[in-house]
């Protein structure tokens, strides 16, 4: 047996790296292409594997330790038969292959294009929603140099443009008209509200307009190019992005980030050029505030804008085959029971089967449930879902899969089936949210960067900000009792919480789900005022893996709403004194 010195390769540029793992001791035995020793300079990190199979004799460095460039880092005992006889046995051959690796990834240059390009990017990012300029934005603070591709003007996406931002700029609108008629069995009666639906609107362009400017100012403090164009591939390192003016120009990348996000879903058998019918883009322009409005499709873009368009003093009708489908049931008959007094129908268990344009209105036909056969109504809004942009962009000139429905698929780390093309957000699968599109955009970006860097979220939190808001994270006890999961659970009715009978918030529900035998908090679900913000309390539990006493222990601030959390836990281990729930 021989013993060889493992030393820091070639490292390009840098004097030196930081030891930032140790992932051997002395004794252990490594095989071939093992991690030993994991370094990192300000721009990456890589694995210094084994060349060969063998035994640690001795670890040269610790974590923190300072190496250069041929700093001793361990000494291994060769196992002979590991040895490649075909090649060398000598170690310097290994540790050049070992150089050239580190020395690759540090510097990150992938193959690049040969064509003629207008530009060269570092990283491509193609589409600037909030995954786009996120990853964008990322990367460029990462040191790389970054050009972001962008069909619209604006920046910034669905979510700022015709989404979350405009969506919840309304919805406190029309939170403070319903907290208003609310105050009138308080004693307090304001007059009737006037609505001008054209300072609504500039109110809410306003609120986008501040965003979308902000990120134009943030793109150029990073120094991040945008081209406006609606960019598609020509090949694996390169697109062609044609701008509004007709002109043309090639990007080539050694990098590209695909986030092109997702479009309306139009149902074929509507009159979509009747500007009676609407989808939520054109929703959010309150043009008009419909005497009756239906709303096809039940989940959140749906059921915000019925919050909307009802607060501004429409009657809404929705159809749709359930109420936010997909969350914990316990939750929707809460929820169900304060939307039925509310809205004028809701058809659960139907769906629309047409639609024709009259003078008198849009005539609509339905099918299944408690639906009429047809109704006429003056709006008719289609919100049942989005569709992936993935085969908008000329995938299969850069080899990449797109399947049937238009999603790309990644792995953990959001990279395609093509080395050096992520993808992230609405393109790549549900739950469509922004804040899991900028989750994976700093991944995809890091990655980039040479960062070992995986999602590996255990949830993703998501919330209904409707009049009363519905938020959830983790499992649902139908999921739970699905995947046969030994659970218990806790539910709070705020009926029993002194800030929510103060705020005329009695009707919501606070719920925990957790696992029998570990007592690891596993889902979670709030209906009722600020739904929202409450629920990252427990998405972080779940995510740090919290048991419920963790959170029953905590001491909360009372009289708050985030009380409900702590005493639906305490209802859950059968400590809880602000209700009668002894543990069976
Ligand atoms: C009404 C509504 C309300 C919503 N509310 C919320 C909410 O409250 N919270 C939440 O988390 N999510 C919400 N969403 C969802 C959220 O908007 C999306 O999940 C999010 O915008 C996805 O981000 P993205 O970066 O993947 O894609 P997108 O935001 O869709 O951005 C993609 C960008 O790429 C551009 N693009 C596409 N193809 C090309 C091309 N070939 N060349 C150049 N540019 C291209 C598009 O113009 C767009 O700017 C809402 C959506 C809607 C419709």
């Amino acid at each position: 047996m021989s013993t060889i010195t493992i030393k820091v390769p070639d490292i390009g540029d840098f004097d030196k790296v930081e030891v930032i793992e140790v992932l051997v001791t002395a004794g252990e035995t490594v095989n071939v292409e093992d991690s030993l020793i994991t370094v990192e300079s300000d721009k990456a990190s890589m694995e210094i594997p084994s060349p060969q199979a063998g035994i640690i004799k001795s670890v040269s460095v610790q974590v923190g330790d300072n190496v250069s460039e041929g700093s001793n880092l361990l000494e291994l005992e060769v196992i002979e038969s590991s040895i490649d006889k075909t090649t060398t046995t000598e170690s310097p051959v290994a540790e050049e292959q070992a150089s050239k690796a580190f020395t690759e990834t540090l510097n990150m240059q992938a193959d690049s294009y040969d064509g003629e390009a207008d530009q060269h990017a570092q990283v491509l990012v193609l589409g600037a929603g909030p995954g786009g300029y996120t990853a964008a934005f990322r990367a460029a603070d990462l040191g790389k140099k970054v050009i972001l591709v962008e069909k619209y003007d604006s920046l910034g996406g669905v979510c700022l443009n015709v989404g979350c931002i405009p969506s919840k700029a309304l919805l406190h609108v029309a939170e403070v008209l319903e907290e208003a008629k609310e105050f009138t069995d308080l004693g307090v009666v304001f007059n009737q509200p006037e609505i001008d639906i054209n300072k609504l609107r500039k109110h809410k362009n306003n609120v986008v307009g501040k965003l979308t400017g902000g990120l134009k100012q943030l793109a150029k403090q990073r120094k991040v190019t945008v081209v406006n164009g609606y960019g598609k591939f020509t090949s694996s390192h390169s697109i062609e992005v044609a701008a509004a003016d007709g002109s043309k120009q090639v990007i080539s990348f050694d990098n590209c980030i695909v986030s092109v996000g997702s479009s309306v879903f139009k149902l074929p058998f509507i009159p979509w050029d009747d500007k009676r019918v609407w989808d939520s883009t054109d929703a959010l322009e309150v043009n008009t505030i419909p005497e009756r409005l239906l709303i096809v499709g039940a989940g959140i873009i749906g059921l915000e804008m019925a919050t909307v368009y009802h607060a501004l003093g429409s009657k809404i009708t929705i159809v749709g085959p359930e109420l936010l489908p997909g969350v914990d049931r316990d939750l929707i008959r809460s929820f169900g029971r304060t939307l039925t007094k509310r809205y004028e129908n809701i058809f659960v268990k139907a769906h629309l089967t047409g639609v024709t344009a009259s003078d008198e209105g849009l005539i609509c036909e339905f099918e299944g449930g408690k639906a009429p056969q047809q109704d006429t109504f003056d709006n008719v809004l289609v919100a049942v879902g989005r569709t992936p942009n993935g085969n908008l962009v000329d995938a299969e000139k850069a080899g990449l899969l797109v399947d049937d429905n238009g999603f790309i698929n990644v792995d953990t780390q959001m990279r395609t089936n093509v080395d050096h093309i992520y993808a992230i957000g609405d393109v790549v699968g549900q739950p469509m949210l922004a804040h899991k599109a900028t989750h994976e955009a700093k991944i995809a970006a890091e990655v980039i960067a040479g960062y070992k860097r995986h999602f590996d979220a255990r949830t993703i939190p998501s919330v209904a900000y409707t009049s009363p808001e519905v938020a959830w994270c983790g499992k649902t006890e139908e999921e739970l009792k699905a995947e046969g999961t030994e659970y218990e659970k806790g539910l709070f009715p705020w009926a029993a919480s002194g800030r929510a009978l103060s705020m005329g918030s009695e009707m919501g529900t606070t719920k925990v789900l957790y696992d029998k035998n570990s007592h690891q908090m596993l889902g979670a679900g709030i209906v009722g005022k600020n739904a929202g913000e409450l629920i990252a309390e427990a998405t972080l539990a779940i995510e740090m893996g919290a048991e419920i006493e963790d959170v029953a222990l905590t001491i909360h601030p009372h009289p708050t709403l985030s009380e409900t959390i702590n005493f639906a836990t305490e209802v859950a281990e059968g400590s809880c004194t602000d209700i009668y729930a002894p543990k069976k």
